[in-house]
């Protein structure tokens, strides 16, 4: 299955690797004056580890696809696990900026004059025992009057236990490394663990009928067709994407979500199974499987969504297009009472079953369930 979530979110994630990788290319050059407006340095940005982006929204400049951007790239490296070691080497590679456990105020730090003049890490602002001295530090950030003042911002902001370790161990300058490129494996690393979280549609439905199901046959029986347009209705129905009186509430649509014929509460459930309009029309599928295939079924809503488990696909091709014409004669009736009560749910189904056997006849594929259905007429 097709997780379009996710791929969204891989798809600009991919952006930040184009980005860090041609930053000399001329169409990089927006995006980096785009992104100065938080940090002079993406590569820097991009290692840092803040997950709160209210902090970005206040940047006027910064446009929403870079917001989108930022967003998933942050989301990603915050479900992958962060080695919790604190060594003096750990605590000295530490970015300085961006940094979310050195945030005053719940405000990541990026000064820009000092990432300008090469101060990433903790390590750049210590000797090899404990922090620069205040004549260094001036010569390493130049020009700027009120370096001493930043300079207690981020003293304070920084953690006691590590302003504690690096006041007290010491640790050689040159072991510490920036490294440029965890790009590609932050991410496989994500998808990966990604895959193996359940769609949120399958919970839904599982809490709703209290029951656990076994998906990998549902979305086999229910998505692999053959024929596209249930597969595609299918997938729209178990994702609860199919347009009802309550989802057009909520998407703003109408302000009233009861059915029009018997004014209570319109969900899918509802549309589908309960509404006494579809009652008698799903009473005669059921007579149609069992004449047909020999098997007694009641078609409940749990049944029309989620199939039945047989080794008869055709039971199961039935339900689909049964359900496909129930929604059709929905949508065909645009919220007109009198039309939605005057359309023959059963005839509009039968021309569906002609339409899928000739075609099927056209085809000259001889396991033809619908001019089965058309013979027993
Ligand atoms: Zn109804």
């Amino acid at each position: 299955m097709t997780d379009f979530e996710l791929q969204v979110k891989a798809l600009k994630i991919k952006w930040v690797n184009r980005l860090t990788s041609s930053q000399n290319e001329c169409w990089a050059h927006v995006a980096t004056s785009i992104l100065d407006n938080i940090c002079p340095n993406i590569n820097v940005l991009m290692h840092a580890n803040f997950t709160d982006m209210k902090q970005l929204l206040l940047h006027p400049k910064v446009t929403p696809f870079y917001i989108e951007l930022l967003r998933a790239w942050c989301e990603m490296k915050a479900g992958i696990q962060e080695k919790t070691n604190e060594s003096v080497c750990d605590i000295r590679s530490q970015l300085i900026w961006g940094n979310k456990y050195i945030s005053p105020r719940n405000h990541v730090l990026f000064f820009k004059h000092w990432i300008d003049n090469g101060i990433i890490r903790i390590n750049d602002i210590c000797t090899e025992r404990g922090f620069l001295d205040i004549q260094t530090l001036i010569e390493k950030v130049p020009n700027k009057p009120n370096v001493l003042m930043e300079f207690k911002t981020i003293l304070e902001a920084m953690p006691l236990r590590w302003r504690e370790t690096v006041r007290t161990q010491t640790c050689a300058l040159d072991v510490i490394e920036f490294n440029h490129t965890p790009f590609k494996k932050n991410l496989s690393e994500y998808l990966k663990a990604k895959q193996f979280i359940k769609p949120c549609v399958e919970l839904k439905w599982e809490m709703q009928f209290g029951i656990s199901i076994a998906w990998h046959h549902v979305w086999r029986r229910k998505i692999c067709l053959r024929d596209k347009k249930l597969a595609q209705f299918n997938y729209k129905l178990l994702h609860n994407i199919l347009p009802n009186m309550k989802q057009l509430k909520i998407w703003q649509i109408v302000q009233d979500d009861n059915c029009i014929l018997c004014h209570t509460v319109e969900d899918a459930s509802h549309l589908f199974a309960q509404c006494p309009r579809v009652k008698p029309f799903w009473t005669n599928i059921e007579q149609l499987i069992d004449q047909l295939l020999n098997q007694k079924i009641i078609c409940s809503w749990e049944t029309i969504l989620l199939g039945i488990n047989s080794s008869n696909e055709n039971m199961n091709i039935i339900i689909t297009l049964a359900a496909f014409t129930v929604f059709k004669t929905w949508a065909i009736a645009d919220k007109d009472a009198q039309l939605l009560k005057n359309i023959d749910v059963w005839l509009m189904f039968m021309n569906e079953v002609k339409q899928r056997a000739a075609i099927l006849n056209e085809l000259n594929i001889c396991e033809n369930v619908f001019q089965t259905i058309i013979d027993r007429e």
